[in-house]
């Protein structure tokens, strides 16, 4: 039994004096909003490291998702064909833009929309895909593209977990339309509350620079309808202090995996969900999945673990397809492989500064009949 709950995360924290130093000269300026220095800055250095050519930073992710997908202005009630197995912001984004969702089920193997069946899901109304890279897991950003470019459609992917990561050598960011990061304080990269839209197409930094900024674009002008989404100075600060850091978090987060993939091999029923080839991971997660052969099911090892002031969590359960506000808005699809995902998958916790001694004790509780 551990002493202290041992939650599924642990937000990411620069050294105080570091933070405290970095936000010092904001008690100068008063400039805390407003697409102010650090704002300026943070984009610029998110540009370098995603390795992406432009990045619009906003309040949150899912704002980031929301405008951009607004920012293509699809017509009311065009379909978006995305995944279930996600956060429900994925869906909501898509929703709340006055879009129909069109789910499409997954790969087993790593979690990701499946992308063998989009195109059965195609219709004269299909105006986009929203796939996610569920876990830091990268989708079939190939294929999708080629649909995407058969049939004249968009891709907006929810990169929410892929902070970092790289497909063949390219920045993830760099697939599809737009690719939207969140740097909420969970994540493998946090700006306390933050996001971001990456894109290669510029016209769309003004789209969102206008959606962002209530559509200001000078002192008397107002030239489109906007939310307010902006990244204020102090997270932008937070931004640049862990950007310091990524490399350590992320190192701390591949050893940790390490320890636990080994631990896991040694566990008929326990199967793990990351991808090798040609994929720079960012170890986001640390999913599994409980098998049929494993002697007990995924929710009696979760209750287990909670006894042990363990808190995993049942990332993604249920599929956002099955809560009842989003499933009356849509067409019921084959959704097989999710579902059996989602009933099955479990994520440990996981964080850079998570102790070895913990991961031991995960790995007995796991591994004891
Ligand atoms: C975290 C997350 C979001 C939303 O990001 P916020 O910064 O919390 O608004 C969107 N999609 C997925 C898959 C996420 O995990």
């Amino acid at each position: 039994m551990i002493k202290d709950k041992i939650l599924v995360t642990h937000s990411s924290m620069p050294p105080y004096e570091e933070y405290i130093e970095a936000i010092r000269p904001l008690w100068e300026s008063h400039w805390l909003t407003n697409m102010g220095q650090y704002h300026q800055e943070l984009e610029e250095r998110l540009k370098e490291y995603l390795g992406v050519p432009n990045v619009s930073l906003m309040v949150n992710g899912h704002m980031a998702l929301e405008l951009a997908i607004q920012a293509f202005d699809f017509p009311a009630g065009a379909e978006v064909i995305t995944t279930p197995f996600t956060f429900v912001s994925t869906t909501h984004a898509i929703i709340r833009n006055r879009l129909q969702p069109v789910f499409c089920d997954i790969r087993l193997e790593d979690g990701t929309i499946d992308e063998t069946r989009i195109e059965s899901l195609i219709t004269d109304r299909t105006v986009a895909i929203v796939p996610v890279h569920v876990y830091g897991n990268v989708c079939n950003v190939e294929k999708i593209q080629e649909i995407a470019d058969k049939y004249h459609l968009k891709v907006i992917y929810d990169a929410a977990h892929a902070f970092g990561v790289t497909y063949k050598g390219k920045g993830i960011g760099n697939y599809g339309d737009v690719s939207v990061f969140s740097f909420h304080a969970t994540k493998v990269f946090n700006t306390i509350e933050g996001g971001a839209a990456a894109f290669s197409d510029p016209g769309i930094y003004e789209k969102l620079a206008d959606l962002k900024n209530f559509g200001i674009r000078g002192e008397e002008l107002v030239t489109g309808i906007g939310a307010n989404a902006k990244m204020n100075e102090f997270a932008a600060i937070m931004g640049l202090c862990n950007l310091h850091h990524i490399s350590t978090y992320i190192e701390e987060r591949k050893r940790r995996y390490e320890i636990y993939e080994s631990g896991l091999a040694k566990i008929d029923g326990i199967r793990l969900l990351g991808q090798e080839k040609d994929v720079v991971r960012n170890y986001s997660y640390m999913p599994i999945v409980v098998e049929d052969g494993y002697p007990v099911s995924r929710d009696e090892l979760y209750n287990k673990l909670k006894e042990a002031n363990i808190f995993a969590r049942k990332y993604f359960y249920p599929l956002t397809a099955d809560q009842d506000c989003i499933r009356n808005k849509c067409k019921e699809t084959e959704l097989k492989n999710a579902r059996n995902i989602s009933e099955r998958v479990l994520t440990l916790p996981f964080y850079p500064t998570l102790g070895i001694e913990a991961i031991d004790i995960i790995l007995q509780l796991i591994a004891e009949k």
